[in-house]
């Protein structure tokens, strides 16, 4: 019997590779990479740019909102990861069936690259993520808005898109060839190490759930050893 796989730095596991073959087979021609990693940070861009034109002088506490509402967002950012990307979740299953069946199946530890920008749409979330993301924080914006002042709310939902614009651009980094220049960053290559442990099949419902920081890990024991 073979034992348990261990994966070799730039070997594609032929149910990978296969994985792949179906995935760019399916692709739809109609499918714009550049646009659509466009989207997200030019739509973020727009609701950053629009919530610190209408900010009407902060005081310093007031600024505590955004670290605050960065460490909430590492807290939702592990719990979101492995109770509705690693669970099939009514109705939200397709959350599930887009990152654990699909983006797990096309990338594993030791095989983490892209092969085009083609294949940024097995790495983003859909276009309207971002958008949708920041609907939903409208709410939640305004309440803190009502309660700490309109400043704290404007900020409290910058943060927020900008948290989102962030994940994304780590985590495609992360599935960018080891020796492109934004792997060089500071901290990068170290998440993108994490990251790519994560993609062990028999560690990822339970380990290395933060993308954009390794925190949550840390407090929660759920770092890979
Ligand atoms: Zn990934
Ligand atoms: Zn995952």
């Amino acid at each position: 019997m073979a034992g348990p796989y261990e994966p070799q730095i730039g070997e594609v596991p032929p149910h990978v590779a296969a994985a792949r073959a179906r995935y760019h087979a399916g692709l739809p021609a109609s499918y714009r990479p550049w646009r659509h990693l466009a989207a997200p940070f030019v739509c973020g861009a727009a609701v950053i740019a629009g919530c610190v034109a209408c900010l009407e002088g902060p005081a310093l506490k007031d600024m505590v909102v955004v670290p605050a509402m960065w460490i909430f967002s590492i807290a939702l950012e592990w719990r979101f990861h492995r109770d509705l990307l690693h669970r099939r979740v009514a109705p939200l299953q397709l959350l599930y069936d887009k990152h654990t069946v699909s983006h797990h199946s096309l990338y594993v530890d030791g095989a983490m690259e892209i092969g085009s920008a083609r294949d940024f749409r097995s790495i983003l979330f859909p276009w309207w993520a971002l958008p949708a993301l920041a609907a939903a924080l409208g709410p939640p914006a305004l309440l803190v808005g009502l309660v700490f002042g309109g400043d704290v709310g404007r900020l409290f939902l910058a943060t927020g898109v900008f948290y989102v614009m962030v994940y994304e651009a780590l985590h495609l980094t992360y599935h960018l060839r080891p020796s492109h220049p934004l792997r060089r960053l500071p901290g990068v290559e170290r998440l993108a190490q994490h990251h790519a442990r994560h993609h062990d099949p028999r560690r990822m419902q339970r380990e290395n759930l933060g993308v954009t920081s390794t925190l949550w890990d840390r407090l929660r024991g759920t770092m890979a050893r």
